[in-house]
């Protein structure tokens, strides 16, 4: 284990109302044949934008089409593209999966690449590693790469008009941030960076909770209303800038390995990565043993934003022991994340921890009026 401290972060990182009229600009500095990466639907709201701001630059626009999953095969496919047609760039346009695809493919072809989500629903395109699922949405394996992103993208007007639940996903995502560096830092494991982690990386993950403590409510407003304002932008730069070097530098531990575990059940393949990983986050919380008053803070906090802190809500319940035990026991699996906790955790703790959430959650909403959960039946498909 290294006693060295890493920060890794993208090379540039560009947020605001507009950016994407300046995704030209930013490309020609790193390529002059990208390659954009967006499935059918998300080149059916931003072609006409992207086109624009990439001729104005002087580039050429191809585009290639993305299916649902950043699977082995999905990237091999795209590396084929790159090489065939002599791309110097890729851009992953839209959700987390295509970003990692984009990444993953960009680093096997030895080119660059950069990320331009079209909502802040996760804290991945800053980082250097990619997701890798099956065609069926199980984890596959987390995939590490030398370099960040050479360019992070996002338009808060394009986040302004994406669903709401995408906001609250990258909440969900961003919640977990401090809770997981704050674990690391008091364990002794690596970050996902490679080292121990900087104050730096500790103090984002930080940032990023006090942030959305402050705006996440009033954001949700604003893309309800579908406007930028100032929380929304805070927001945006919590779930995505600070988020995403807060994890990849400040450490992940329970809440993303039980996230992982949970691909586990087929009855939560629906949900965002946002919403599996909040449910983990509140496992980690019941599993540290923390003070009453922040597990409760946080139980009252996240169905305020629309996050599931009930098994109910993922399509579980706490009666699933057999899908319970093998989402702990993934969960736990050698060189999972959890094994960065302060303290050893195993499959049975996990277990107590899940089984507790309904009860808890439950108990806790109504003691703050708030709506009882509702069953998730999206699973499965
Ligand atoms: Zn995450």
């Amino acid at each position: 284990m290294s006693e060295l401290t890493v920060l890794a972060s993208p090379s540039r990182y560009v947020q605001g109302k507009g950016a994407l009229g300046a995704l030209g600009t930013h490309l020609a500095a790193l390529g002059d044949r990208p390659l954009i990466v967006a499935d059918d639907t998300v080149w059916g709201l931003f072609s006409a934008q992207v086109t624009e701001a990439l001729e104005a630059a002087q580039l050429p626009v191809v585009r290639v089409g993305f299916e649902r999953f950043a699977t082995p095969e999905a990237v091999d496919a795209l590396v084929e593209v790159i090489s065939a047609d002599g791309h110097d760039v890729i851009v992953g346009l839209g959700g987390g999966s295509t970003i990692d695809a984009a990444k993953a493919s960009g680093h096997l072809a030895g080119i660059r690449w950069a990320s331009v989500p079209t909502a802040a629903s996760s804290d991945a395109p800053t980082s250097a590693l990619a997701v890798i699922y099956t065609a069926e949405g199980e984890f596959v394996e987390y995939r590490f790469f030398p370099r960040n992103p050479d360019l992070v993208l996002i338009d808060t007007q394009v986040v302004a008009e994406a669903p709401v639940r995408f906001l609250a996903a990258g909440i969900g995502d961003a919640l977990a941030t401090w809770l997981e560096a704050r674990a690391t830092r008091r364990g002794t494991a690596s970050a996902m960076a490679g080292g121990r982690p900087t104050l730096a990386g500790t103090a984002l993950a930080e940032l990023s909770w006090d942030i959305l403590w402050e705006n996440a409510l009033p954001a949700l407003d604003a893309v309800s209303a579908r406007v930028v304002t100032p929380a929304l932008e805070a927001v945006v730069e919590a779930n995505t800038l600070l988020s995403g070097l807060g994890f990849e530098s400040g450490g992940l531990a329970a809440a993303h390995a039980i996230h992982n575990g949970l691909t586990a059940a087929p009855q939560t393949h629906g949900l965002t990565h946002g919403q599996k990983v909040n449910i983990g986050s509140l496992a980690q919380l019941v599993l540290e043993g923390a003070p009453t008053a922040e597990i409760e803070d946080f139980v009252v906090f996240t169905t305020r934003v629309g996050l599931p802190n009930t098994l109910t809500e993922i399509g579980l319940a706490p009666e699933d022991t057999a899908e319970l035990r093998a989402i702990a026991e993934a969960a736990t699996v050698e060189g999972e994340t959890i094994h960065a906790m302060p303290f050893p955790v195993t499959a049975e703790d996990v277990l107590a921890a899940l089984t507790a959430l309904e009860g808890l959650s439950r108990r806790v909403r109504r003691e703050h009026g708030l709506p009882e959960p509702e069953r998730y039946t999206g699973g499965g498909h």
